[in-house]
């Protein structure tokens, strides 16, 4: 069986540039491949932030003209990732963050930005970079949707497509006129194109048109294909479903380490659980909470938005604080969502605290420091803050959705019985069920013994890249002739 080559293409990838979970994705994807004799070469639009840390960036192709401005393909190393970068500094060289300007609106450009990401990512499908030949373009989200429009439209032999949906909501809409500034055809706006309820649906245009579609949950796949979960694609997801996929995401395990965090006050194991005190000890004095060893502190690390469900917990507010918790907050995103939580600080100083910003260190001094991580999404593709938590020690109180619902263990009494228990879950989106499961949790923490027992049995789930990975390259192998038989004789 030969070595498979796969060509990853992403609006970001950690750690070089992360909005979201996305980037995690693929940046520890790539490496989590390695061990199964897999190549996967990552293409990235090259904002600043890429540009910098490219190390012995090397031209192998020059394009002289792609949507308003010369580019170029680089290839290069970043840390561990193999890199290709698209240098066009007409559409990347930007402040801000990679979709919004530094005031927060979207570029205006967008759906060239990203057209240009699939255009290339399609055209290295077909040999632009000489010596380079992927069997599997692997796309994430919508930005990197047109890739499979650019290979259907185009002439020529392609090689197999696989698209993730990291999250259905955001779906790369854009006017129709455009069809023809983006260099596709006239029959691509169809339904079988790229047309999406009268406009070119970037995210459209991957779920019609890849071999293969992923999302990051099995819960979640059976989710997006109802209609009132599913975002306006269910009805086409529904039709493609023999073609879609769930597979959970890991976390980095290297980055995610309580026994070698170098944020962390102090560090731990499954075994000297009591360690964590000083770390609590630490983030209540970080957020400005009372250094109360015997309070439950509950952690939130988010971004700010609806489907995160803060504003049901601030209704909830009342019960939290009715259980004797102290609430730990980082988040970026919603001023509205912000002016609350920090109108709560106010209110109950010592009892809540909040941060606002990305903060990569308060983020892993939260998992090391609070009791519970509270995760009240409305909705969640797979959630990576509650694997964090388990692998913390954090026990996790999640809503039963997507991956969420695919990783946590309810401690419900059977599950508590058996001994199998990781956290709590309760229904989405309703105020009863959140103020249920605090005060469930606040009931479990009382018991010191069963408290360690949710927190020991987290720590001891596997929540690291290895499982998934084995599931894409089971994927890939199905795609590619040769492969799969090889795959099916070798098991
Ligand atoms: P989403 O991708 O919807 O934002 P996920 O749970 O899948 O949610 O991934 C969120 C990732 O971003 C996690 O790695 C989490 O630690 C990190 N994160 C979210 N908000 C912040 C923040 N304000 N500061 C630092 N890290 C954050």
């Amino acid at each position: 069986m030969s070595q498979l080559k796969i060509l990853s293409v992403a609006s970001e990838v950690y750690p070089l540039i992360k909005t979201g979970g996305l980037a995690d994705v693929a940046g520890a994807l790539p490496l989590a491949l390695r061990a199964e004799d897999a190549t996967m070469m990552t293409l990235v639009p090259g904002y600043p932030a890429v540009m910098e840390a490219l190390e012995a960036g090397e031209e192998v192709r020059s394009i002289p003209l792609l949507f308003g401005g010369s580019a170029r393909v680089l290839a290069g190393k970043a840390g561990a990732l193999d890199l290709f970068v698209l240098d066009a500094p007409h559409l990347y060289d930007r402040p801000g963050n990679p979709y919004m300007t530094p005031k927060g609106a979207d570029w205006p450009d967008n759906a060239f930005r990203f057209a240009a990401l699939g255009k290339i990512a399609a055209a290295m499908g077909r040999g632009l970079v000489a010596g380079f030949a992927p069997d599997v373009i692997h796309t994430h989200d919508w930005q990197a949707g047109l890739t499979a429009a650019y290979l259907h439209f185009g002439a020529g032999a392609r090689p197999a497509t696989v698209a993730t949906i990291h999250n259905l909501s955001y779906q790369g809409q854009f006017p129709a006129t455009l069809l023809g500034a983006l260099e596709l055809p006239p029959e691509a706006l169809t339904f079988n194109g790229v047309e999406h309820y009268g406009a070119i649906g970037f995210l459209k245009a991957a779920l019609q048109l890849a071999d293969r579609i992923t999302t990051v949950s099995p819960t979640y796949a059976t989710e997006i294909q109802r209609p009132e979960t599913g975002m306006g694609f269910d009805g086409l997801l529904r039709e493609r479903a023999p073609r879609l996929r769930g597979i959970l995401n890991g976390i980095d395990t290297d980055v995610w380490n309580p026994a070698d965090d170098p944020w962390l006050a102090v560090t731990y194991d499954a075994r000297g659980l009591y360690a964590r005190a000083a770390n609590k000890e630490a983030l209540q004095r970080a957020l400005g909470l009372n250094p109360e060893p015997n309070t439950l502190v509950a952690g939130i690390v988010t971004r700010l938005s609806w489907q995160k469900g803060l504003d049901l917990l601030l209704d909830n507010l009342p019960v939290l604080l009715g259980e004797k918790m102290q609430l730990a907050v980082l988040g970026e995103g919603d001023p509205e969502i912000q002016a609350r939580f920090r109108a709560a600080a106010r209110s109950f100083p010592g009892r809540v605290g909040v941060f606002f910003g990305y903060d990569e260190a308060l983020a892993h001094q939260i998992q090391g420091g609070s009791d519970a991580l509270l995760v009240p999404s409305r909705f969640e593709p797979c959630g990576l803050t509650q694997l964090c938590a388990l692998r913390y020690g954090a026990v996790p109180v999640v809503s039963r959705v997507g991956g969420l619902a695919d990783t946590i263990i309810d401690a419900n009494e059977m599950a508590l019985a058996a001994g199998v228990a990781t956290g709590v879950q309760f229904a989405a989106g309703t105020d009863d069920g959140l103020a249920l499961a605090l005060r469930k949790t606040a009931w479990l923490f009382s018991d010191k013994e069963t408290w360690r027992r949710l927190q020991r049995n987290g720590m001891a789930a596997d929540v690291s890249w290895r499982n998934p990975a084995r599931r894409y390259i089971q994927l890939y192998r199905e795609l590619v002739p040769g492969q799969a038989l090889a795959m099916d004789t070798a098991a």
